[in-house]
């Protein structure tokens, strides 16, 4: 049985990233870059205003205040987006507004509210306050000159950085292909929800389940039909999976019953098995192959094993496929409301909800059919074997919501 660590280090091993494609930035979010971006540009491009009000030589008005205004003529209006062809001279003013190129001879920006126009001279604006040098202006090049690291291959495209990318100029940008990822479910006992219930059969729940998952990892989830346990039914899908996507999660059927026949029919199919159980609870009987350059990912049956290691040991897969720098799943620190005991001899990973306090809550019943009480965590707490977290204590929870 092999750990958690070194199976996902053998999952990695064997996933490359995938082709790269141009993608816009209207539908980059969430995607991976393959390429370093630099800036062309400065950004800002100009020297600019960051107020509304009146450009102007901070010298002219080095002893105005409410009582003692400043008077300065106004030569003219410089709209945002506008090129200013008029220079300030001594004793003259120019209307500017944020984002204004700044004209030049001025040297600082007054706002508005600390001015106002004479009564009777439209021309001549008073100036309440004084004004350092450069005050209320952003300058070219603050933000990135040309040639500035803006982001690296492997980086996310959060809606930060994709904004920064249009700043300066990019229209579309290099990622990594989203893998396609097809979903099988196994199981005579499986009906498709949306019908009555016939006796002795359950609905089928793995398959949305994880196809949310996958679409939050940024793959494409591709839902196949219930699989029979046969094994002619069992190749049949699976082989029309791994030609038709990327990667293929099964689950169900990868256990030691005599209708687990999963791990049987991709080893007809000449798939090569690279691992078989990890020793985890819930997921054990998680196993792992490689059929041509496609990938097989076998998730025991029972909803919280399947949940489990879809997020331990294939969420990693699918960012890799993507070119991700970064695969861990997000660690939040909380400190535990009720002890969580695992006397077991495998690393137990706890179903918690974490609340905005930071407090950790057992979200339930622990069993790995249990669904209630996966639909009530947003984390999970890994508890080493033969051990009992004490309530109180500080510890990471792997986030997942
Ligand atoms: P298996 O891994 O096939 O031995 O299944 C273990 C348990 O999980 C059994 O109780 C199955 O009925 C249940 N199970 C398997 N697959 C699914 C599924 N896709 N949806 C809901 N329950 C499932
Ligand atoms: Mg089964």
């Amino acid at each position: 049985m092999l750990e958690l660590e070194e199976a996902q280090r053998r999952i990695l091993s064997v996933v490359a990233p995938l082709d790269v494609e141009k993608v816009s930035l209207e539908k980059a979010a969430g995607r991976f870059l393959a390429d370093k971006i630099i800036s062309p540009i400065n950004l800002p491009p100009f020297d600019n205003s960051a107020m509304d009000g009146y450009a102007l030589r901070a010298q002219d008005v080095a002893t105005a205040g409410p009582t003692t205004p400043a008077g300065l003529r106004l030569l003219g209006t410089v709209a945002a987006g506008e090129i200013c062809s008029i220079e300030v001279p001594p004793g003259a003013c120019v209307r500017i507004f944020t984002g204004s190129v700044l004209p030049a001879g001025a040297d600082a920006v007054v706002m508005q509210e600390d001015t106002h126009a004479d009564a009777n001279d439209a021309k001549l604006i008073w100036i309440l306050d004084t004004a350092r040098t450069w005050e209320n202006l952003r300058f070219a090049g603050e933000d990135l000159k040309p040639g500035a690291p803006v982001a690296q291959p492997g980086d996310c495209l959060t809606a930060g950085r994709l904004g920064l990318l249009a700043a300066i100029g990019f229209a579309e940008v290099p990622c990594f292909r989203q893998p396609t990822v097809g979903l099988l479910a196994t199981g005579n006992e499986l009906v498709e929800g949306g019908s009555p219930l016939p006796a002795g059969k359950i609905y089928e729940s793995n398959r949305v389940s994880l196809a949310s998952l996958v679409s939050r990892a940024g793959g494409v989830a591709k839902i196949f039909p219930l699989v029979k346990d046969t094994l002619k039914a069992t190749c049949v899908a699976l082989e029309a999976a791994l030609t038709e996507c990327d990667l293929v999660v099964t689950a169900g059927g990868v256990s030691v019953g005599e209708l687990d026949l999963v791990k049987s029919a991709f080893q007809k199919l000449g798939g090569e098995m690279e691992f078989w159980k990890v020793a985890i609870k819930p997921g054990k009987p998680f196993g792992f192959g490689r059929w041509r350059d496609k990938l097989w990912f076998g998730l025991p049956g029972n909803p919280v094993s399947a949940f489990v290691t879809f997020l331990l040991l294939v969420r990693p897969a699918v960012l890799r496929c993507q070119g991700a720098s970064n695969f861990s799943l997000p660690l939040r620190q909380g400190t535990l409301v009720e002890s969580l005991a695992n006397p077991g001899d495998r690393r137990h990973f706890v179903r918690v909800r974490v609340d905005d306090l930071a407090r950790i809550h057992t979200a339930g019943v622990q069993a790995s059919h249990i669904l209630s009480s996966l639909a009530e965590a947003n984390g999970l707490v890994d508890v080493p074997p033969r051990t009992t977290l004490t309530a109180g204590t500080s510890v990471n929870v792997l986030n997942w919501e």
